[in-house]
């Protein structure tokens, strides 16, 4: 215990001396967290010196092994830190699919020569993934995907098209299921490849949306030369990788209300209704909103708690389970009950998308609760989650 007082002390004053000033604010409007990457552009050099120095102590993976860039510190070590970051209010450095969905697959079922390949340039924010899942009719259906890989002395060459790549617009590398034995049963007969995105044969097309912005792609393959060195998993046994990557993205997908500022919104919730409901004898005037209010706020806890203790079982080398569709379902569902609850507050002045009548955070509040809803439909839907807790987890019969 003396120890880990020793290592807050330090690891405060290090987060002190080393934070620069601007990286202690919220994000503004317009600004993003640090994806990393190499097409990564920084309008503010504090974003890239934030994480070079963090980088450079692991601290952007802090758990992952020292021999891969990570921090190798142990559970309650991390747990130190990530409760020194929330005490400076401190941004996190780097965010990323590397970081949260194929970096843990990698350290699970990788070989070495792929973790040392891939897991030192993520932790350092050199290299931005995407996720080549989705296809146009595969996604629920995952297995259904038809992207073909056929190989050809020592490489792959992939056709195909995938949908729905978040961000493959400004991804370096891509993980994607490709069908390897068309003659296979389904969830047979599908690798798992790791794909540079600068390989002859890949085109990208951002689907705009009707809000403008446009986080999505369509991503075409056409003769993609692959390295057959880049399979992780077994040839044709990729669905198992596929599955294992899937327990790491539900997990951190439940968790998203906290990574778009969750704790710190729902307080800002609670500050909302005074601001906007006013108080009645020391309580928010509205009894609805004063109940719906304090049940998301229990909601949450129950979660996070449920998550830490999860988390903890992960890093004591038990991976996570089909358990993670609990997570997945109970976090988007809270997510978007939250999103409502503050809409609700706002009342009409949630009813603008732009223009004059309404500030920036009140224009936010309506953004966010627009993108809960796809929360619930990325890394599978709600449908598909309780299929699985009632298949998998409950052992119901079909
Ligand atoms: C914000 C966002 C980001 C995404 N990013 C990526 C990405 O980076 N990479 C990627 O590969 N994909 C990505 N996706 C795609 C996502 O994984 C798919 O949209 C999702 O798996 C659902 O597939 P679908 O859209 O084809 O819907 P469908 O499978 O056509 O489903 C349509 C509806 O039918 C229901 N349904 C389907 N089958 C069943 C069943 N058996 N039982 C009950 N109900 C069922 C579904 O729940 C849903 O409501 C993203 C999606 C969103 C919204």
């Amino acid at each position: 215990m003396a120890d880990l007082d020793e290592f807050r002390r330090e690891t405060r004053a290090w987060l002190e001396a080393n934070a620069p000033a601007s990286m202690r604010t919220p994000l503004g409007e317009h600004e993003e967290p640090c994806w990393g990457g190499r097409k990564a552009r920084y309008d503010n050099p504090d974003v890239k010196r934030w994480l070079d120095v963090m980088a450079a102590r692991g601290w952007t993976a802090p758990t992952w092994p020292t021999a891969y860039g990570g921090g190798g510190l142990g559970r309650d070590e991390a747990r130190v830190l990530s409760q020194e970051l929330a005490a400076l209010r401190l941004r996190p450095p780097l965010v990323g699919f590397g970081l949260t969905m194929i970096g843990p697959t990698l350290l699970q079922l990788g070989t070495e020569e792929l973790k040392r390949t891939h897991l030192p340039p993520i932790v350092r924010g050199e290299v931005r993934w995407c996720q080549g899942y989705s296809e146009p009719g595969a996604g629920s259906d995952l297995a259904s995907l038809q992207t073909r890989a056929v190989l050809d002395g020592d490489h792959f060459v992939v056709t195909g098209q995938k949908v729905w790549t978040s961000y493959a617009d400004q991804a370096d590398w891509m993980f994607l299921l490709v069908r390897t034995d068309p003659t296979a049963p389904k969830h047979e007969g599908i690798s798992f490849l790791l794909m540079d995105m600068t390989s002859p044969g890949v085109s990208v097309k951002p689907i705009k949306l009707i809000s403008g912005y446009s986080p999505f792609c369509e991503t075409f393959l056409d003769n993609v030369r692959v390295p057959r060195t880049q399979v992780m998993g077994e040839v044709n046994k990729g669905w198992g990788v596929a599955k294992a990557l899937l327990g790491h993205e539900r997990t951190m997908i439940a968790d998203i209300g906290k990574g778009f500022g969750g704790e710190t919104r729902t307080r800002t919730a609670v500050q909302l209704a005074r601001d906007y409901l006013g108080p009645r004898e020391g309580a928010i005037a509205d009894p609805a909103i004063r109940h719906r209010l304090a049940q998301v706020e229990i909601d949450q806890r129950c979660l996070d708690w449920t998550l830490a203790r999860s988390r903890d079982e992960a890093k004591a080398g038990h991976a996570p389970g089909p358990e993670t569709s609990i997570f997945k379902y109970y976090g988007t569902e809270l997510n978007k009950r939250r999103r409502e609850l503050m809409v609700s507050i706002l009342g009409p002045q949630a009813l603008g998308w732009e223009g004059d009548g309404f500030d920036s955070e009140e224009l936010e509040i309506t953004r966010e609760w627009l993108r809960s809803r796809g929360n619930s439909i990325e890394g599978g839907t709600s449908e598909i989650q309780l299929n699985i807790i009632a298949k998998r987890v409950l052992g119901l019969p079909d």
